[in-house]
């Protein structure tokens, strides 16, 4: 009988791959605690309204991406796309957002129907960072500033950049948007597909995209820059002065956008150079209009989700993984023979209470080539036992060569505590 198979773009993260990730989910949560924001955990399931309201009804993430069905209750629900959207609800739902700050970080799996490729996957993997009721340019810094801190703890400060733009207010970018579909109407015949079909739905969008053709005709067209209202080009300014003063290297793109309805004034997205076309690693901007847009009352917010799997092939790629991360155990322990056996399990107990930093793997399968075996286990250290006359000893192995024979077990921990240093 042929055998089920995983949901295409859907991965297994396999436990050879596990420890890298959660070498990333300790360094990320490492420097979010250090600038003091809370983890929330978000259902994976929402009402289908929640996104349709939120991230809006003309963006690729509604049209033809989401995981949307319906329950045995007949609620339309849908698996979630994002993070931003669920961590509203929940904030407002809890009482959490109106007349307070908070700064909030979660992790975990989004869904969206999207043609599976490198970079680009069904389910995958965003950490997100949101924050509310700041409405000043330092809380957007901040976000930044820590990204930034992350990178360069990662060892990746150097693979990518900054892009960043501001989008004005809604009043200031729906000016923005009549000049924008009138220049690009009277040129309707040169645009790419896509492009003619966004111009009636979201013309915004069309600023980023790939096609050369419309990048070319868009050389000449009205720049979102100039239309900036005062308080956002303040905003602007603001930001930029406090990127300057921590040393951040950024680049203003015009162009950018970002593909979802709520953001305002600042938008910004890292990138590298080095995974080809899915080269945005992390992406956020402002989006003051949200929360009330829900049914709250009005409420600053700025945020940023970095997608996992991207970092990690980033790390892979740059080659930025310490050793140490990449192995889930230090110690392997195994007898000899027959007779040693059972001192085995008794022992790792013990070395577990005296070492209790040390990650130890019994051996408990036969015998043969059991030298092999202990090798190919990838541990830094091996302890073979062997039963004598005197009772059992053992052998401490690292990853070159004998480190000493016929150890007494009692002197155990204080030999492979040294060998470990
Ligand atoms: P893209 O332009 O690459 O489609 P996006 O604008 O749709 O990205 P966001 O919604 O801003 O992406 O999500 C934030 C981050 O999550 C992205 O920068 C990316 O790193 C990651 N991401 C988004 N979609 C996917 C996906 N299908 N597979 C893997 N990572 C993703
Ligand atoms: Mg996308």
């Amino acid at each position: 009988m042929a055998k089920v198979k995983a949901i295409r773009g859907m991965n297994d993260i396999l436990p050879s791959s596990t420890p890298i990730w959660q070498y990333l989910e300790r360094q990320v949560s490492t420097v979010l605690s250090s600038y003091g924001y809370n983890e929330i955990r978000m259902p994976i399931v929402e009402q289908t309204e929640l996104f349709k309201r939120s991230i809006g009804e003309v963006t690729d993430i509604v049209e033809k991406e989401m995981y949307t069905f319906n329950d045995r209750n007949d609620e339309s629900l849908t698996l979630r796309p994002e993070g931003t959207a669920g961590c509203v609800r929940a904030g407002e739902e809890h009482g959490l957002l109106f007349n307070q700050t908070q700064r909030f970080w979660y992790q975990g799996p989004m869904f969206r129907y999207e043609k599976p490729q490198k970079g680009r996957y069904r389910q995958f993997h965003q950490i997100g960072v949101e924050t509310f009721g700041m409405a000043s340019a330092e809380i957007d810094a901040e976000l930044i500033v820590l990204s930034a801190r992350l990178w360069k703890k990662l060892g990746i400060l150097d693979a990518v950049t900054l892009q960043l733009n501001s989008l004005g207010s809604t009043e200031s970018r729906q000016v923005y948007k009549a000049d924008l579909t009138a220049f690009l109407e009277a040129r309707f015949d040169q645009l790419d597909e896509d492009s003619q079909r966004r111009l009636a739905t979201n013309p915004l969008r069309i600023l980023d995209s790939k096609d050369t053709n419309t990048q070319n005709l868009l050389a000449d067209a009205p720049v979102l820059s100039d239309y900036l209202d005062e308080d956002s080009k303040s905003h602007f300014a603001h930001l930029t002065e406090l990127l300057d003063a921590s040393g951040i290297r950024y680049e203003v793109n015009p162009r950018l956008v970002r593909g979802l309805d709520y953001y305002c004034k600042t938008v910004f997205e890292w990138v590298t150079d080095k995974l080809g076309a899915q080269g945005t690693v992390c992406a956020g901007g402002r989006y003051d209009g949200l929360v009330k847009q829900l049914g709250g009352k009005p409420t600053p917010a700025v945020g940023f989700a970095m997608g996992v799997e991207r970092l990690i092939l980033l790390l892979e790629t740059l080659n930025a993984i310490p050793e140490e991360e990449r192995s889930s155990f230090d110690l392997y322990l195994a007898a000899d023979d027959k007779a040693a056996q059972q001192a085995v399990f008794a022992l790792a107990e013990t070395l577990r209470d005296e070492l209790p930093s040390l990650r130890i793997r019994c051996h408990f399968a036969g015998l043969k080539n059991i030298n092999n075996k202990a090798r190919q286990s990838g541990a830094a250290l091996i302890v073979l036992i062997k039963q004598t006359e005197q009772g059992p000893v053992a052998s401490l192995w690292n990853e070159d060569a004998l480190v000493q024979s016929d150890i007494a077990l009692s002197a155990l921990p204080e030999m492979i505590n040294s060998a470990w240093q």
